[in-house]
């Protein structure tokens, strides 16, 4: 498996609305398995394709990683999602805060429906449909607006988002000044 590079804000690819996935074949499932290893290196819970420079309606979810008593990553529940599309929403709406592996160092609050509805194809380019509640839902509607080229901070106030991306510039330079 191969660790992938991870495209970081303001990448033009992150503005892109991806593709649909056309066949799930072996090369699709060494894309995914790549994308998963990807994200458990970057230390995220999910990953859509489009961060990872390709632009295909593609997510993985994992947020039942665990660290055993040595430090070593333990893979939790890892979960794909192939053309992934939302079919209803409830009603109510949570408020949680949210990071983003391409909006590096940052987090702010972002309002998500409660209750998602989707339907998907999964690893063996099965059909499925799944009622996501609770932090699933949240992580799943991050990761599908990654695929119509929406990023969370584009969900919250212009003001917030100008201070979120003036933060995630100085700690870039602080990066660059350190190497
Ligand atoms: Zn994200």
């Amino acid at each position: 498996m191969t660790v992938l590079k991870v495209f970081e804000y303001p990448d033009p690819i992150l503005k892109k609305k991806a593709a649909a996935v056309e066949k799930v074949d072996d090369e699709l499932r060494r894309f995914l398995d790549d994308m998963l290893e990807t994200m458990y290196s970057a230390v995220g819970v999910g990953l859509a394709a489009p961060q990872v420079g390709v632009s295909k309606r593609i997510v993985v979810i994992d947020y039942e990683q665990e660290e055993d008593e040595n430090g070593n990553h333990l893979r939790g529940r890892p979960r794909y999602f192939i053309n992934p599309e939302i079919v209803w929403t409830s009603e109510e709406r949570v408020c949680g805060e949210e990071g983003c592996l391409s909006v590096p160092g940052q987090r702010a609050e972002v309002e998500r429906f409660e209750k998602i509805r989707v339907r998907y194809l999964d690893y063996d380019g099965k059909e499925r449909e799944i009622l996501a509640d609770d932090f699933l839902a949240i992580v799943l509607q991050h990761e599908i607006d990654h695929l119509d080229g929406i990023l969370y901070i584009d969900r919250i106030s212009r003001l917030k988002r100008n201070m979120l991306i003036k933060k995630m510039e100085k700690r870039r330079e602080e990066e660059a000044r350190e190497k």
